[in-house]
């Protein structure tokens, strides 16, 4: 592993870049991406990949999808169930402890990382929230320092709450915060004070809860530098230990709710790479790291130990801590994330059930992957997480130089190195300050599926004046 290096973010944009690269691409949360997964993964390859990572002694995390919430926000684009109804979610967790209880008689390792998102894990009951954990521990040998992570709303959470997830083990809380501002949170369906969320932070501390994550979004209607440059004010008095920053993508041809939304109060592609940039100054003078493509740490914090080290990696849950880690997925539309496969659970409940009491494996989709794959996701993870990648560390080995074997991903990248977005050199590929804006496209040069498909996809992706909403900034 090449020693790191850091790239700053730039001061401001050239407007014609943003035009020229700021178009729709993937996030890399995988590779290949879940639009690339395929049909015939079923829950056999499923139970092969499992039996291949057995033999492996790489970290083991799980991720439980809960799905469920109490009412629904205009931006959101999650797997999510809007329900009051509470027999609904207990037939669920009925269904996940079956899952649970199935899939924990094949694993022998210790579970190093569990991690509840959602939909709104906090919108289980107290009650709920320890019965599913001790179901965790009894199927799972989950390892005494194991990280515990929960996605959690601010509107859910009471003082009582709070001590009975520090109770059952979680040390980490993620927090939606999305943006402080109340016209933004109005238009978004989605209203929770600055007070309201000041006091969770408070009772989570007291409770114990040791890191505190807020997620922020931007490119939200109604944004501006001004209501930007007030929620930094509040972040600087509630000093989370981290915070996501992730760019809204308005597509409301996938998803509906999103319809809700005025396209005309959503910033321009321009205005929305300039919020990202007040964000990220913002944080950067209150002293926090930026992380990867969209992750700000404080310097004290694992994830930029770990930067500094050249550890941090990227999944479906962010950034991480444990660049082999294999994730097991539980519920609804959750990834399994092996070492040389992806593998997705139905989507629907009833599929999900179904499946579940035919004592089949409810997976129905996923890939996998070959040596290139293994490759190329090597490659854009480094990228996403370093903004550069060394050409010798490239894993699995290469069976020819780096430059012939990726020919087609270097002639991608050409332009962008006339553009200042990259430099290409014998021993590296790496972003410049500017490419960091821009990681996404340049990780793209590496991606062999998305070139083939990605204008017949334009072709099928809401109107030109819609997708300028769902830029790759
Ligand atoms: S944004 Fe979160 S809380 Fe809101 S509907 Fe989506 S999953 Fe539920």
């Amino acid at each position: 592993m090449s020693a790191p290096f850091a790239v700053p973010l730039p001061a401001t944009m050239d407007p014609s870049l943003i035009d020229r690269y700021g178009t729709p691409m993937p996030r890399y949360t995988s590779y290949p991406t879940a639009p690339h997964f395929t049909d015939a993964f079923d829950g056999q390859a499923y139970l092969n990949a499992h039996r291949r990572s057995m033999h492996r002694a790489a970290p083991l995390g799980l991720y439980l999808h809960l799905p469920f919430c109490r009412s629904l926000c205009a931006y959101c684009a999650c797997h999510r169930k809007i329900t009051t109804s509470r027999e609904t979610i207990t037939t669920y967790l009925r269904y996940l402890t079956k899952e649970l209880s199935h899939v924990g008689r094949w694993v022998g390792r210790p579970v190093e990382r569990v991690h509840w998102g959602g939909g709104t894990p906090t919108y289980l009951s107290a009650a709920e929230v320890r019965q599913l954990m001790e179901t965790i521990r009894q199927h799972f040998d989950v390892h005494p320092s194991a990280q515990l992570n929960i996605e959690a709303d601010p509107r859910e959470l009471s003082r009582p709450y709070l001590d009975a997830l520090v109770d059952v083990g979680f040390q980490r809380m993620s927090l939606g915060v999305q943006a402080f501002d109340p016209k933004v949170q109005q238009t978004i369906g989605r209203v929770q004070p600055a007070e309201l969320v000041a006091r969770v932070v408070a009772d989570a501390r007291a409770a114990g809860m040791n890191r505190l994550n807020f997620d922020l979004i931007y490119g939200l209607p109604h944004q501006t530098e001004d209501t930007v440059a007030a929620t930094l004010k509040e972040v600087a008095l509630l000093q989370p230990d981290s915070l996501s920053v992730f760019g809204y993508a308005h597509v409301p041809w996938m998803m509906k709710n999103q319809r809700l939304i005025p396209a005309d109060a959503l910033p321009d592609p321009q205005e929305r790479v300039r919020l990202f940039l007040a964000i990220a100054r913002g944080l950067q003078a209150q002293g926090y790291v930026p992380i990867g493509m969209d992750h700000f740490a404080r310097p004290d914090h694992p994830l930029t130990r770990a930067l500094n080290t050249g550890a941090i990696h990227r999944n479906f849950q962010g950034y991480t801590l444990h660049p082999s880690m294999e994730v097991l997925g539980f519920g609804v539309s959750a990834i399994s994330q092996f070492h040389d496969a992806y593998a997705q659970h139905a989507k629907g409940f009833r599929d999900y059930y179904t499946r579940l009491d035919a004592g089949e494996v409810p997976t129905v989709r996923g890939r996998r992957l070959t040596p290139d794959d293994r490759r190329r996701r090597f490659i854009i993870n480094r990228l996403m997480c370093e903004m550069q990648v060394a050409k010798d560390d490239v894993s699995p080995a290469l069976p020819q130089a780096f430059d012939t074997h990726f020919s087609d991903a270097l002639q991608r990248l050409r332009p962008m190195e006339a553009d200042g977005l990259v430099e290409v050199t014998d021993t590296h590929i790496r972003a410049t300050p500017t490419g960091r804006v821009l990681i996404r496209p340049i990780a793209a040069a590496f991606d062999a599926y998305l070139h083939p498909l990605k204008e017949e996809r334009r072709r099928s992706a809401g109107s030109v004046a819609e997708r300028r909403h769902a830029a790759a900034v």
